[in-house]
């Protein structure tokens, strides 16, 4: 099992298994959703994940997209989508033990901005 928790620690969640992805996304949305220039997600199904502290608020950032985080610290904490609506995307830097895990894809890549750090580009 894996947990993961926010910045203050109300928003908790875990989960059985495996990844099933893992990557950095560069697209504009997830920029601005995470004032980061990067972000790194892994996707898990919904049936082996489950929040398990206080629940997050969702904001709806586009049409079928709700982009969770906590009502407390304001901490990005998933993101999820109509068209996968078996999937819940993680913030990697959300997870507990984050060293043990690795991206794999990337994703947006020319959404990129130039001063993105160089050294998360994973190829
Ligand atoms: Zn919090
Ligand atoms: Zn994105």
């Amino acid at each position: 099992m894996r947990i993961g928790r926010c910045l203050c620690g109300a928003v908790t969640y875990s989960y059985e298994g495996e990844a099933l992805w893992t990557g950095h996304c560069w697209c504009e949305s997830c920029r601005r959703a995470t004032s980061s220039p990067v972000t790194t997600f892994l996707g898990v199904p919904k049936s082996a994940f489950s929040w398990t502290g206080m629940q997050p608020k969702p904001y709806k950032s586009s049409p079928g997209v709700n982009r969770w985080f906590c009502p407390e610290c304001g901490a990005p904490m998933a993101y999820d989508n109509d068209k996968w609506p078996d999937e819940i995307h993680l913030y990697a830097a959300t997870l507990d033990d984050p060293h043990s895990f690795w991206p794999e894809e990337r994703y947006y890549f020319g959404e990129r901005l130039p001063w993105s750090p160089a050294e998360v580009d994973p190829t």
